[in-house]
């Protein structure tokens, strides 16, 4: 047989190897920044178009490359960062595979401008699939620029993977942050498409994360520092009354590289303990400054995983030290998390003289006799005050009931849904709140009880889809309109949505920087809930996977809205809301279940309620 193993070309080689570097465009983008920091910049600017698709640009005024560094920087394994396996060991710079340039040169068109301080003129090299098509003297500024464009050219499948620009873009700003917080001493921008979204002055971590995250970080921060032989750990936690429901502003660093460290993780955690409200994740920003020589970053070729020498000690030293942090700025005694303010006494009650519940039940009342709950529906309707809430529970006022008052609560409720085939549903309108959390009613089969938070979820999400979809939500304009302020980035964020949010009934006038005038809002959207709805919003939207699941954003910014705007457990609600959240449950086009697919009633059969006695 004649041989047939051949080596592959250098420019088939890079195509493979770049598969493992550059995943998307935020993977370029790291591998240039990272270049910038290790060539010792102080300002760097990144540039990115389309989501980093059409171009990602870094500029930078580091130590800039010589003509003969400059073309070799592109060859695979050219790296002026380690000479030999034991520097492995010791290293002071975030690359050291010499793989980046070569990999990125042999996916996309590539443009380096490049000159040192000594030089006079510098370099201009194109490269296009690797081979380079361009060389020439130029004269430009101390340091490098480079322009990769047309990510994927020639590989359409890798192209076609990418997602869409705002997708990718947020990877890019998860980029951009985690190097910004590594490296609060040097000053970054960034542009996107033509729009400034950071402009970081060099200061210190905390001026840095409250540029990054907006000016509401500012008192949120607390300080954590601890030496010892093994570890400096130097950073931020946020205080527990602000963590949040999504895990979005978590940050480990070592030596000035962002980890990700499960076990760490968990040590910070650990030291909230008790102090958490229940599915919120606590915010951090920690340094963990170790000898190069005890941590192994080799172990994962995008290099975000770490492996320390001694785990169990640095576990301990965390944990201690963000438990003392806390501590030490009493944070832990002043909290209250089970304060729910819808448990508060209602308006109506207040100033009031607290009175002994009575309960008188009568013994022969039989609820499923025709007719009978019903007439506590007519007590709901001929008022609304909190007398006849009491009469809920005093079966004993019970009347016969009022036929003509039937007729008219049945005409109301959509007449095919009672007629549904699965379950006839008789509904007799009379409806009570039991433990603030269920509305229960009668149907013809038996008792019918409604999980009132779903059932709300389902309402306000088949709403605010078809609002979304037909534009038609009803603006309550502001008599003062509000100023609200956020990060650049999140303002960027909203603004990508703004034509959905204007669907829903949302006003926004978009200045320049970090605020926003909110001048209208969503008919029955409280003016204090808004920022809060916002907040939700942009934290939803920051946990990535929910916009690259399988449904759309119209479907995704309808979930996050109903999901913070529902109705929750432990709201009373008056017997006019009970009937219009009944009805206009079985008004949705799916009433059994809520948009997270949790079932939003049951029925419990008259046999058996029977069977219990
Ligand atoms: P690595 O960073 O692992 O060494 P890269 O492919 O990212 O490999 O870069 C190759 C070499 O090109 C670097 O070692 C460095 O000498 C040079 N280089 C890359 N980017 C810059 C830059 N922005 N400024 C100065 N030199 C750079
Ligand atoms: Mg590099």
């Amino acid at each position: 047989m004649a041989d047939i193993i051949k080596l592959l070309p250098d420019h088939v080689a890079n195509q493979i190897a770049a598969g493992e570097v550059v995943q998307r465009p935020a993977s370029v983008v790291k591998e240039l920044l990272e270049n910038s920091i290790d060539a010792g910049a102080a300002n760097v600017k990144l540039i990115v178009k389309d989501g980093g698709r059409t171009l990602v640009q870094v500029v930078d005024d580091g130590s800039g490359m010589t003509q003969t560094d400059a073309r070799l920087s592109f060859e695979r394994h050219a790296t002026s960062k380690i000479a030999s396996a034991e520097d492995l060991f010791n290293l002071h710079t975030k690359g050291f595979r010499g793989e980046a340039l070569a990999s990125i040169a042999a996916i996309a068109h590539v443009e380096l401008l490049s000159r040192t301080l000594e030089a006079e003129v510098g370099t201009h090299i194109r490269i296009e699939g690797s081979e380079v098509v361009a060389q020439e003297v130029v004269a430009t500024p101390k340091g490098t620029s480079i322009a990769v464009k047309n990510l994927f050219f020639n590989i359409p499948a890798r192209r076609n993977f990418l997602k869409s620009d705002q997708v990718e873009l947020r990877h890019i700003i998860d980029e951009f942050q985690r190097v910004a917080l590594a490296h609060p001493m040097v000053a970054f921008k960034m542009y996107n498409n033509g729009s400034e979204y950071f402009n970081l002055p060099q200061e210190g971590l905390r001026q840095r994360i409250v540029h990054i995250f907006g000016g509401k970080m500012k008192e949120r921060l607390v300080p954590v520092s601890e030496e010892t032989e093994v570890v400096t750990i130097t950073g931020f936690v946020c205080k527990p009354e602000f963590s949040r429901k999504s895990r979005g502003e978590q940050f480990f660093f070592t030596n000035h590289r962002f980890v990700k460290s499960p076990y760490l993780h968990h040590a910070v955690v650990s030291a909230f303990e008790g102090l958490l409200k229940p599915d919120t994740h606590p915010g951090y920003f920690l340094n963990l400054e170790v000898d190069p020589q005890s941590i192994d970053i080799n172990i994962h070729p995008t290099k975000t995983e770490v492996k320390f020498d001694d785990e169990h000690t640095l576990y301990a030293i965390l944990r201690a030290a963000v438990k003392h942090s806390l501590g030490q700025f009493h944070i832990a005694p002043l909290l209250d998390f089970e304060r729910d303010q819808n448990l508060d006494t209602p308006y109506q009650y207040r100033n009031k003289e607290a009175q002994s519940p009575t309960i008188t039940v009568d013994a022969s009342f039989n609820p499923f006799q025709e007719g009978n709950l019903s007439t506590t529906a007519k007590n709901y309707k001929a008022s609304s005050n909190v007398e006849n809430w009491k009469d809920l529970y005093d079966f004993g006022d019970i009347t016969l009931p009022d036929t003509n008052m039937l007729q008219v609560e049945s005409d109301a409720a959509s007449p095919e849904v009672f007629e549904n085939e699965d379950e006839p549903l008789m509904l007799h309108q009379a409806t009570f709140q039991l433990q603030r959390k269920y509305v229960v009613s009668t149907v013809k089969s038996g008792l019918l009880v409604i999980n009132q938070h779903r059932a709300h979820q389902r309402i306000l999400f088949e709403r605010f889809l078809a609002e979304i979809t037909v534009k038609k939500g009803i603006v309550q304009q502001l008599l003062f309109p509000k100023t609200l302020t956020f990060p650049a980035s999140e303002i960027a964020v909203l603004q990508s949505f703004k034509e959905e949010l204007s669907g829903l009934g949302f006003d926004l006038m978009f200045q320049s920087g970090e605020t926003l005038t909110v001048n209208g809002a969503p008919n029955g959207l409280p003016e204090a809930k808004i920022a809060g709805v916002l907040e939700d919003l942009l934290g939803s939207y920051t946990e990535e996977k929910t916009l690259e699941g399988h449904f759309s954003q119209t479907e995704w910014l309808s979930k996050t809205l109903c999901r913070s705007l529902a109705i929750k457990t432990g709201q009373h609600l008056s017997p006019e809301m009970q009937t219009a959240l009944v009805n206009d449950l079985f008004a949705c086009k799916e009433p059994k279940l809520s948009p997270f697919q949790k079932t939003i009633y049951v029925i419990i059969g008259e046999n058996e309620i029977a069977n219990k006695f």
